[in-house]
């Protein structure tokens, strides 16, 4: 691939903005960032007018794109259409997210996952298990039936991938310490998700297990006065990130603000939880037998509960800015700190030395292209 280039009249590196600047990278790692001026004369160079250039967005939780719903299609190529679809709205990189389903199921998205790794295809980093160690009280759109608690044998018997990073959405509160213990010693980025535990089942030998809660505000038990249940335990764990949906329906923008204000920096990052309608023509698909559809901008199912999202990255950039949060950090809430909550110690800044990955963005924050490992896609 050799040297390459592109540049606009803003480029922020995760830290700085840079002005009229070009990013450099060779093969697929970042080189430099120099002034447009000073670029060298054969550099292959793609110039991005009134445009402003990040580092590449990822997002931790896809459920699908593309029409292509990755619980219906377990595969290499089904990861390979969504991360296609998902590039459309700024994501260099994702973890295709399989939602609560057979153990059999879930060794497929491990296999298929490490698979697409080591085939390159541009933008899997990893995979998301949502489930199915959850709660029954806060499924969500979530097959309950499919819930259990498992033994360390039962997690043992899962081909876990030696490549791909793997995130585990559970209700911490069904599973063992010992259980919580065996993930962390395989590497696994534990975070609490679709909980109905009161903040005493959440013991501190629990909280030092986990790094994160999914999805905050949504499939969690309340806050209140005397109880300060799964949310405001997720509020006052310091140590903890919270991922969170921003696409403002998921959330009130003013919890969004909240979060931000009470979570320390670098604690709260965005996720789209998409589905196969993003980046797709149609506006229905199928989970676990039950219709899922796009009703004013909403995705439901039969019952009217909220099935996931129908947002893109660059949309939720957008939106979190249009509440007040500062521009920087919303561009590091869609890449720094994803990339900090998975230990991708190469990705989430424009710096020598990390992968080449950056997002492209209009002024209004629509994606024009994303560098991808060293590729313009
Ligand atoms: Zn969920």
């Amino acid at each position: 691939m050799g040297m390459k280039a592109i540049s606009a009249a803003r480029l922020f590196d995760g830290t700085h903005y840079h002005h009229d600047a070009a990013l450099i990278w060779n093969n697929d790692v970042i080189e430099a960032i120099l002034p447009i001026a000073e670029l060298p004369s054969d550099i292959e160079h793609q110039h991005y007018a009134n445009a402003l250039i990040a580092p590449g967005f990822i997002d931790l939780q896809v459920n699908g794109g593309g029409d292509v719903m990755f619980n219906s299609d377990i595969s290499a190529s089904a990861i390979e259409t969504i991360c296609h679809a998902h590039r459309k709205h700024g994501t260099a990189y994702l973890l295709p997210t399989l939602i609560s389903s057979t153990p059999q199921d879930i060794s497929q998205a491990l296999t298929a996952t490490e698979q697409a790794i080591e085939a390159h295809v541009p933008g899997v980093i990893g995979v998301h298990l949502e489930g199915p160690w959850l709660s029954k009280e806060k499924k969500g759109a979530h097959n309950a039936e499919l819930f259990y608690s498992p033994t360390i044998n039962d997690l043992a018997d899962f081909p876990w991938p030696k490549q791909a990073k793997v995130l585990v959405t559970a209700a911490v509160e069904n599973m063992s310490d010992e259980t919580l213990d065996w993930l962390q010693q395989q590497g696994v980025t534990l975070s609490c998700g679709h909980s109905n535990a009161t903040a005493a089942q959440l013991t501190p030998r629990k909280l030092s297990r986990i790094d994160g809660f999914t999805h905050l505000f949504n499939a969690m038990s309340a806050f209140e006065g005397r109880e300060p249940g799964v949310i405001g335990t997720a509020l006052h764990t310091d140590h903890a990130w919270c991922s969170i949906i921003t696409d403002g329906i998921h959330v009130h923008p003013n919890n969004v603000m909240l979060a931000q204000k009470v979570k320390p920096a670098g604690k709260l990052l965005i996720v789209t939880d998409a589905m196969a309608t993003l980046g797709s023509e149609t506006n229905r698909f199928e989970l676990d037998g039950q219709v899922i559809e796009v009703i004013d901008n909403k995705l439901v199912n039969s019952e009217g509960r909220l099935a996931g999202a129908h947002i893109g990255m660059d949309e939720s950039v957008a939106n979190v800015i249009a509440w007040g949060i500062d521009e920087a950090e919303a561009l590091r809430m869609a890449s720094t700190y994803p990339a900090q909550a998975m230990n991708l110690t190469q990705l989430g800044q424009l710096k020598p030395g990390y992968r080449a990955a950056a997002t492209v963005l209009s002024n209004d924050y629509q994606s024009q292209a994303v560098l991808v490992d060293g590729q313009l896609l």
